[in-house]
């Protein structure tokens, strides 16, 4: 209820800027919240995307990276804020699974937010420390499964699309290792190069500079086909897992009751950032496709979210018990 009165005095008071303002948004610096910490993969995604859609909008636009609790405490942040249109979130899968994945989530994934656009689909890969001792997915599997109790395995925190990977993987092999959560695979993967942790599901955005550096070993990616720029990785469902498929796709939101006329300038934006070539091939170079226009709009982004929810919620039932 309160939360409810704060939001309605937010709009009038944002309406009646506007309103003197006249049609001058934005004249200040936008913020992103990126939900996990910086250097992981969606900080990568979004800081390529605040370049292209500062270009488009004339302003500039920050990330600030509000990790933790596998993306909920950034989310729930964006969630809270003025619905001005200069706090924004990135989010990506893991906005349609918290609600199965927590008990009490501080908002509503669908309610507190206006959906603005997908950003991107991408690939995961399934990495291991340089000396973990396989050679390809099947010795993988078969290493995990006989050393249960000695194998760690790094995730972004519950409701992280590692964490989902790694649910999905166990259950899948029907094994539980220890995971190790982080605000991000980003400080994951540092670990991950130390060796101080050994097997990750990053996404290929985060681990492919380290995979084609020597750095880590890579055994599969998540999507049902082949990666362009990992020609030689297999797919986990053509390695051994038949059927395992995620992908991690971003998307950009605004605190609800945003006024619809910024939400449309931030779509177009949006779209104009991803039609950008550099932006194109910097994310393709990641393993990460920019969705096309049709995808880039509230609809379709609201579309998106409601099938993923209707897809993970029964699944994550099934596969909840293994470990968080
Ligand atoms: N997106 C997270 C990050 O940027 C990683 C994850 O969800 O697994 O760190």
């Amino acid at each position: 209820m309160l939360k409810k009165i704060a939001r309605s005095v937010a709009w009038i008071l944002v309406a009646c800027a506007a309103s003197t303002a006249g049609a001058q948004y934005p004249d200040k610096v936008i913020t992103m919240i990126v939900p996990f910490a910086g250097g992981g993969p969606t900080d990568t995604i979004a800081r390529i995307l605040a370049q292209a859609m500062s270009a488009a909008l004339k302003q500039r636009i920050v990330i600030e990276n509000v990790g933790g609790a596998g993306g909920t405490i950034g989310a729930a942040r964006v969630a809270q804020s003025a619905p001005d249109g200069y706090t924004l979130l990135v989010h990506h899968i893991g906005h349609s699974v918290a609600s199965a994945l927590y008990r009490k989530l501080p908002y509503d994934p669908i309610a507190d937010f206006e959906p603005i656009g997908l950003i991107n689909d991408g690939a995961q890969t399934f990495v291991a420390r340089d000396d973990f001792p396989a050679s390809n997915f099947k010795e993988y599997l078969d290493y995990i499964k006989a050393n249960k109790d000695r194998v760690n395995m790094a995730n972004a925190g519950i409701g992280s699309a590692s964490h989902l990977c790694g649910l999905l993987f166990m259950s899948s092999i029907e094994t539980e290792v220890m995971t190790i959560p982080y605000k991000g695979t980003g400080p994951a993967m540092n670990d991950l190069l130390g060796g101080a942790v050994d097997i990750m599901c990053d996404q290929s955005a985060n681990a492919i500079s380290h995979i084609k550096s020597g750095k880590i070993k890579v055994y599969a990616v998540t999507l049902p086909n082949r990666l362009a720029s990992l020609r030689d990785v297999p797919t986990a469902a053509e390695a051994g897992l038949a059927g395992f498929s995620i992908s991690v796709w971003h998307a950009l939101y605004a605190p609800k009751d945003t006024p619809q006329p910024i939400i449309e300038q931030l779509t177009v934006a949006l779209q104009t950032a991803l039609k950008d070539a550099n932006l194109k091939q910097r994310y393709s170079d990641l393993g990460a496709e920019a969705v096309s226009e049709n995808r880039a709009t509230p609809e379709a982004l609201t579309r998106q979210l409601k099938s993923e929810i209707d897809r993970w919620e029964p699944i994550i039932k099934k596969i909840k018990g293994y470990a968080g």
